[in-house]
């Protein structure tokens, strides 16, 4: 069941081109999407979705072409897009009911799907409320509960943890980590934590081009020994690179990536993938 991607172009009609020759080998699981705003997440994920045409380049999944045979795809896809637009004053059962139909799915099962979706999104006690009256959290697993209608085979969510609060973000996690298995999950977000947290494998994007597709373990192992951690920054000719700056207690923390120990009070720290995301970042922003 893996999604293949070979050279997709995409240049919209302002002449921003948005996707540049992307190719990608995902296996199944949780897959994350990263980059930072304007990358080409959602333009990548519209057009694996069959939102919009590629100009260029092929799509495949689960032996299935996208570009010639959407409807294929349609059946066996869930999609949470990043903005759902306007929430309609019905209730959330009644939506899922009416999503599920559109979806095509029969009636027998409907009954047995929408109960236990409304419970793994944790939505049973509110089914009957309007949607358009849920909390932002309510609506993001509104939107998943919608995008698993059908037992879909591939599920592509465009930063599902935007704007929830860390009670509702960790549930979120629960609920992904619960449903991935026989399904390949596609999650973009900016936020690195997520895709540390639950993800096998990552694609890192920049500028529209993928730069890394591979396990997060093997992405990280290279700055294993090599990321420190200092209250004071060491003098210009430490050679260290600053990644990043943070405060604790007010007091500012500096990670630093050099090969040596850069200053007598640095730190060496365990390796993130946020250390690798903002290196590749710095390296981007230099060329
Ligand atoms: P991300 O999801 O990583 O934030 P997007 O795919 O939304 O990135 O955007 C990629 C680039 O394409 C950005 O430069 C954005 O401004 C541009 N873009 C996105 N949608 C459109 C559109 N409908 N028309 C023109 N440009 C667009």
């Amino acid at each position: 069941m893996m999604l293949t991607i070979n050279n997709i172009n995409k240049t919209y009609s302002d002449g921003t081109h948005a996707l540049k020759n992307v190719s990608l080998n995902l296996p199944a699981g949780m897959i994350g999407l990263l980059g930072p705003n304007g990358a080409g997440k959602s333009t990548l994920m519209r057009t694996l979705a069959c939102l919009q045409t590629p100009d260029s380049g092929q799509m495949e999944f689960a032996g299935i072409d996208l570009k010639h045979n959407p409807d294929g795809l349609r059946k066996i896809l869930g999609y949470l897009p990043q903005y759902f637009g306007v929430y309609p004053h019905i209730s959330c059962q009644a939506l899922l009911e009416h999503i599920a139909i559109l979806k095509g799915m029969a009636k027998q099962a409907r009954q047995t799907q929408i109960p236990q979706l409304l419970e793994l999104t944790n939505l049973t006690t509110v089914a009957n409320k309007k949607v358009a009256t849920f909390s932002g959290g309510m609506r993001q697993r509104f939107g998943i509960a919608q995008a698993l209608l059908g037992d879909p085979k591939l599920l592509i969510m465009d930063e599902p943890t935007a704007g929830l609060d860390p009670v509702e973000r960790e549930r979120l996690h629960n609920v992904l980590v619960s449903i991935s298995k026989n399904k390949l999950v596609l999650l973009s977000t900016h936020i690195v934590e997520d895709i540390e947290n639950l993800c096998h494998h990552v694609a890192l994007i920049f500028a529209g081009k993928v730069t890394d597709s591979a396990n997060v373990k093997s992405l990280i192992a290279p700055f294993d020994g090599h990321i420190w951690q200092t209250e004071v920054l060491p003098g210009p000719n430490s050679g260290a690179l600053l990644l990043s700056k943070s405060f604790r207690f007010g007091t500012p923390s500096f990670r630093l990536y050099s090969k040596q120990k850069p200053s007598d009070k640095a730190v060496l720290v365990e390796a993130r993938l946020q250390d690798k995301y903002l290196f590749d970042l710095l390296e981007q922003e230099q060329i």
